[in-house]
């Protein structure tokens, strides 16, 4: 990874992206880098992530300790358990859309949403064909981060390949990789395919 202040720049031009695709509404959404030094820049809580600046942006420790003045996203200790469980992610996005709050919501209790046939399935690492089935894990929401990370955890450990993505029910989004463009795939693939999941989901409700 380059020095912290390139990496805020990449975070901060992701944002204005994410938010021009209605993927961070208000001041919802929350993304992190991993520094050569193994700490992480994340963005501040309540900050508007389409209109970010790099005061904004603080480092804490791998276990969540702020290590700048300020105070982290209230979601940092789920990026922390994304790095903690494999230690070739190099950045973390969450995002929030529509149909990944509708249907997640729909699903809620399922413990996973599951993916099948659809192209863009190549997204995910490992995938070679449409002709695939994904699941990606699926958590009830809550407000507590440790109850939330302490169930995701298993979760990710239990998964033969990790997949780079969990939603969390009727809130949103995580996914990563080893950069913030590879995470920017992984969220664009997964809020696509849940876009695509929704429409099939009414299609169906109206008796086609
Ligand atoms: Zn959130």
């Amino acid at each position: 990874m380059p020095d912290a202040s390139t990496v805020a720049l990449s975070i901060i031009e992701t944002g204005r992206r994410l938010d021009s695709r209605g993927l961070a509404p208000a001041t919802a959404g929350n993304y992190s880098a991993r520094l050569d030094s193994g700490e992480i820049l994340i963005t501040a809580s309540g900050t508007h992530k389409g209109r970010l600046t790099e005061a904004q942006l603080m480092r804490v420790a791998p276990d969540g300790t702020p290590i700048d003045a300020g105070k982290s996203s209230a979601e940092t200790l789920l990026h922390c358990l994304v790095y903690a469980v494999d230690a070739t992610v190099g950045a973390v996005l969450h995002t929030h859309s529509v149909a990944g709050t509708v249907l997640t919501r729909a699903l809620a209790g399922s413990g996973g949403i599951e993916l099948e046939g659809y192209e863009l399935l190549k997204v995910f690492p490992g995938v070679a064909t449409h002709d695939a089935r994904v699941v990606l894990p699926l958590v009830d929401n809550s407000q507590d981060m440790l109850a939330l990370a302490a169930e995701l955890r298993p979760l990710l450990e239990a998964q033969e390949r990790l997949l780079p993505a969990f939603y969390i029910a009727g809130h949103g989004l995580y996914a990563w990789g080893p950069t913030i463009e590879a995470a920017e795939n992984i969220v664009e693939g997964c809020e696509f395919l849940l876009a695509c999941a929704w429409e099939e989901w009414k299609l169906k409700g109206a008796g086609r």
